[in-house]
């Protein structure tokens, strides 16, 4: 059976563009109260407002660094101050590092990466915890298919990924049924990311056009919206894992 968003609280990182700002519209369409969280403060602002419209009642922004454990803990709390609970946790934030390992001259570069894709996640989580356990909420963990399989450039992006799978494959074995976990795992879906906004070695992800259409061969393309609703619907039943069949066919 599908739950019954409207009026609950979710909490969504990386809330600013891309899925995590779809995801959020898709909630808001169920009525839901929203907690949103970025760094950049005028595309969350412009966010909500959106989601105001599409029917959410209420929804407050947090600019905030979840690689940073302090910011973590405050946001968290200001969520569970204002709404008074705190129904599902979705754990989206995520930057991109594509590059060979053997050319990479400064691979000190690349700790953000597990800074803010893992340790971000095990930190909001962290916090968020005694609340979830309150209302036997969720938590919905956006990691990517590479973290289950391996290709050229992603060494520490995939490294990121799967470390977030075994955290909460674990989590789902310590917390029994309080919590269900959900553990979607994206194929390519246009967005920031895969527009080359993010880090890389140098700064900035080159993603070439013949790189792009090797990827595409494989894992066929999908709008944030498209990508937005298969994920709300599978968290909303109750999945474990959400992948797309079709993010998937070519196994
Ligand atoms: P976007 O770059 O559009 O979204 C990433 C979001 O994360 C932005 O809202 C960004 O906001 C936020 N973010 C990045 N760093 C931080 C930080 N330190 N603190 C807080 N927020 C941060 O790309 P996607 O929508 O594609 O990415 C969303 C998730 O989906 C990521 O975890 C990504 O790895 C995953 N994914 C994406 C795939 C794809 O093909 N697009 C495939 C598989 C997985 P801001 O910059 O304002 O902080």
């Amino acid at each position: 059976s599908m739950e019954d968003m409207a009026g609950k609280v979710v909490l969504i990182t990386g809330a600013s563009s891309g899925i995590g700002e779809h995801l959020a519209y898709e909630y808001a369409k169920q009525g839901t109260r929203l907690a949103l969280v970025a760094r950049r403060e005028k595309q969350l602002e412009e966010v909500a407002k959106k989601a105001r419209a599409m029917g959410s009642p209420d929804v407050i922004i947090s600019s905030a660094d979840v690689s940073n454990f302090q910011h973590c803990k405050r946001f968290v709390e200001e969520a569970v101050n204002h709404f008074g609970r705190l129904d599902h946790l979705v754990n989206n934030a995520g930057i991109l590092s594509a590059f060979f390992f053997e050319e990479a001259s400064d691979i000190t570069n690349t700790v953000p990466v597990m800074d803010v894709n893992f340790w971000g996640s095990v930190y909001v989580a962290h916090f968020a915890l005694p609340h979830l356990k309150k209302t036997k909420g969720k938590i919905v963990a956006n990691t990517s298919v590479s973290g289950w399989l391996y290709g050229p450039d992603l060494s520490i992006y995939s490294a990121s990924k799967a470390a977030m799978i075994s955290f909460y494959e674990t989590l789902r074995i310590e917390l029994g049924s309080d919590i269900t976990i959900t553990i979607v795992s994206p194929g390519f879906t246009e967005s920031e990311i895969t527009q080359g906004k993010h880090l890389s070695m140098e700064g900035k992800v080159e993603i070439s056009e013949a790189k792009r259409d090797a990827v595409v061969r494989f894992f066929p393309l999908r709008s944030v919206t498209e990508s937005a609703k298969i994920i709300l619907n599978g968290v909303r039943r109750g999945d474990r894992n959400i992948t797309d069949p079709s993010w998937l066919r070519t196994l």
